[in-house]
């Protein structure tokens, strides 16, 4: 007798919410066709509300992996049963493996991070930085930030000004790395900080579609030539954040380095495949472009 259709495949899929700006179904499905194997990828739209369930049913579904985002990158560990030694010193889930029943959380973001600014290593170590948000994003950020490229200062900016502070002390004990300041989101109180990084990360979904005309700062002072910016926000690829900053002369970056490399990275986690990153590269511009 025949197999069913669908019988040997392989489920994998994103937790999030919101999620309808994402373009990880498509890298991982377009990923999947080009190396042949039977796997498939869909995005679930999981409230805080319903992660405890979340997770439940992916042990009762037997769903092979998952990748994780806004807001859940923090909460979801408690629900795992083991984590990467990387995890312990970030705080943070971004790719999840089914093992037989057994949960185990992974953060590739961080590889998405490095893959963004290994180019620019030599100008952002020594130099000061800021990190805008205090989220799961904004945890691999400092995590990447102090492990490979050895900024001198690094200021947290976030709304929530305690967040920011759980942070410093987080990293401050895993990492004995002193050299922290924090801020409150307030624009015109933080241009001086702004001017004086080397480094912006918008590591917040402010800008990120539909609310693109929204960014962290619309105060062009805080921008000049000598600067990087980079917003992991990758939908739309070039945010308001970062039209600014580039007015001004800065280097602009946007997130969709970041989301191919750190996709490549829980693809290879969940098939033991290497994802063809140049191939999805292109066809994700092509998509977006259309
Ligand atoms: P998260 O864990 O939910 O954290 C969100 C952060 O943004 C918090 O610091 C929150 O501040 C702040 N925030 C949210 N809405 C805000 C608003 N309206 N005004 C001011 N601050 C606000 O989210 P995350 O996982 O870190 O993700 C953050 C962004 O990075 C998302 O857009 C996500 O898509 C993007 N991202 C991209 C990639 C990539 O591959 N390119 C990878 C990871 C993340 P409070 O603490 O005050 O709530």
């Amino acid at each position: 007798m025949k197999n069913s259709f669908f019988a040997n495949t392989k489920l994998v899929g994103l937790i999030g919410h919101p999620i309808k700006q994402s373009y990880s179904p498509f890298i991982n499905n377009v990923a999947f066709q080009l190396n042949n194997i039977d796997y498939i990828y869909l995005p679930f739209d999981v409230t805080s509300d319903d992660l405890e369930n979340a997770v439940k049913g992916v042990l009762a579904l037997g769903i092979n992996g998952l990748n994780v985002t806004i807001p859940h990158k923090e909460k979801i560990i408690e629900y795992l049963d083991d984590l990467s030694e990387e995890v312990t010193m970030i705080g943070a889930v971004n790719t999840i493996t089914n093992d037989n029943g057994k949960l185990k959380g992974f953060n590739t973001d961080v590889q998405g991070i490095v893959a963004t600014l290994s180019s620019f290593k030599k100008d952002i170590s020594g130099a000061k930085v800021s990190v805008i948000g205090s989220g799961g994003g904004a945890r691999a950020v400092i995590y990447t930030l102090i492990r490979f490229f050895k900024p001198a200062e690094i200021t947290i900016i976030n709304r929530t000004i305690q967040r920011a502070d759980t942070l410093q002390s987080f990293f401050s004990e895993k990492m004995r790395y002193d050299n922290f300041k924090t801020e409150e989101l307030i624009p015109p109180d933080l241009t001086e900080t702004l001017h004086n990084s080397k480094l912006i990360v918008n590591a917040t979904p402010i800008g990120m579609f539909p609310d693109s005309d929204d960014t962290p700062t619309y105060l062009e002072e805080s921008f000049h030539e000598n600067q990087i910016i980079f917003d992991m926000v990758y939908n739309p690829p070039e945010t308001k954040f970062l039209s600014v900053a580039k007015n001004q002369g800065a280097k602009v970056v946007g997130g969709l380095t970041m989301l191919v490399h750190q996709a490549a990275k829980s693809f290879e986690l969940w098939t033991e495949q290497k994802m063809p990153v140049e191939k999805i590269s292109d066809s994700l511009e092509l998509m977006i472009n259309e």
